[in-house]
């Protein structure tokens, strides 16, 4: 029997399973696909996510220190620090750098082998496993579910339902017109935005994010890009995948522990969820080391996972989402004369110097415009929903 079955080699499949091998745990990952990477994501991670986890300059295809922000008639914002702020990782490098930490901590992989079930039966719980079209069992004393975003499965394992969700669509294209990330705001994507991240030179990732129709969406975007002699073709192939964006109201139960996209540790403004993914993993490690020592797998041990990721993480994902909603009943006039608002009042240039602005904890950002009374009248905003803590 393993210790731990972890259901899924994406990064925090892989990272939680390195930990606990390096514990001196049994550890078996299954993967659904036959090889790792080719996750639909742009690879975008603050500065703080590639030191924290140590991420090595190898599988980073370049740094970001600026960015261009579009509102839907063209007004610009344009950010920029002297030093990087954030990485665009190749996900397949990041993926495969994962797992090798895992494998060197004696982390056995499985693949083509997708968890269809976990049941739990006295001291272990037994998974359900497709491998070849046949179905076979692994026993473990817990499992780690981290498949990204997985309604059936959650769903069947009894954690409930992700509450809500919008999907990403990308393409890789060929552009020599920008060697700045550019985020275009509501228009093409509405409620959302669209981005086109140059990778390595003439390479470059253009999407956007939308609840519905997101592929012809981005189509259109393209053939419009094309247009303007800004992309080289906009024949390319399209991919779409969801992305949670609130949390399941239950990560944990008896031997189970739910980590990464699969939990909806993900930032509802941006969709991004590499950083608070392996954030959330490195909490889970956390516990199931300890659990694992105590050999308390019940659902109140695992319980503790949820506490500490929502210390750490609750608030973020509450504000976030709270002006992801507002965002997204903004009409286009109104995104534009917030961008107004924020360059004639200098209230770019005083985030930048003050370090409010980070890649990757949004809620003082949010915060911070909100001390702006002409942010809020634009808004209508009267009343917040939570404390501030500003005053
Ligand atoms: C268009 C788009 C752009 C994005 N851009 C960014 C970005 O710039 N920055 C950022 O931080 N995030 C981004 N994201 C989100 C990011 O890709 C995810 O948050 C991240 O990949 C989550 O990692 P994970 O390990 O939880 O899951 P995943 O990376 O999704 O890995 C899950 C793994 O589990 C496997 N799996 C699934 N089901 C099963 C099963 N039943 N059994 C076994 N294996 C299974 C999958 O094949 C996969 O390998 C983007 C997402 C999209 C859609």
């Amino acid at each position: 029997m393993y210790d731990a079955v972890v259901a899924g080699a994406g990064p925090t499949g892989s990272y939680v399973a390195g930990r606990l091998a390096a514990a001196g745990r049994r550890v078996l990952v299954l993967e659904k696909k036959l090889r790792l990477g080719g996750a639909v994501c742009t690879g975008i991670v603050g500065q703080e996510c590639a030191e924290h986890f140590a991420i090595p300059d190898g599988v980073i295809l370049r740094k970001v220190s600026s960015a261009r922000l579009f509102s839907p008639s063209g007004n610009l914002l344009h950010l920029r620090r002297e030093e990087p702020q954030a990485c665009i990782l190749d996900r397949v490098a990041f993926d495969s750098e994962m797992a090798a930490r895992a494998k060197k901590a004696g982390a056995d992989f499985r693949f083509g082998s997708r968890v269809a079930n976990v049941a739990v039966e006295g001291d272990r719980a037994i998974v359900s496993v497709v491998r070849g079209g046949k179905e076979e069992t692994v026993e473990a004393r817990v499992v780690v579910v981290a498949a990204g975003f997985s309604p059936g499965l959650v769903s069947r394992l009894g954690l409930g339902r992700y509450r809500d969700y919008t999907i990403g669509a990308q393409a890789i294209i060929e552009s020599d017109l920008t060697d700045e990330v550019e985020v275009y705001f509501g228009g093409v994507a509405p409620g959302f935005f669209a981005w086109l991240v140059p990778t390595k030179p003439p390479s470059a990732r253009v999407g956007l994010l939308s609840r519905r129709n997101p592929g012809l969406l981005l189509r259109k975007w393209l053939d419009e890009l094309a247009g303007r002699g800004k992309i080289t073709s906009p024949d390319v192939e399209i991919r779409c995948k969801s992305i949670p964006l609130r949390p399941l109201s239950r990560t944990f139960g008896e031997r189970l522990i739910v980590v990464g996209d699969a939990a909806g540790h993900v930032k509802p403004t941006s969709g991004g969820g590499i950083y608070y993914g392996l954030l959330g993993a490195e909490i889970a490690a956390a516990v199931l080391e300890q659990a694992l020592a105590d050999d308390d797998l019940s659902s109140r041990g695992l319980s503790k996972y949820e506490r500490v990721w929502r210390r750490k993480l609750g608030r973020e994902l509450r504000t976030g989402y709270w002006a992801r909603k507002l965002f997204e009943r903004l009409g286009e006039k109104k995104i534009d004369r917030l961008f107004e608002i924020v360059r004639a009042g200098g209230i770019d240039e005083a985030m930048l110097r003050a370090r409010d602005l980070s890649f990757d904890w949004h809620s003082r950002t949010i915060m911070r415009l909100l001390k702006y009374q002409m942010v809020t009248k634009t808004l209508n905003i009267i009343k917040l929903p939570f404390r501030t803590g500003l005053n």
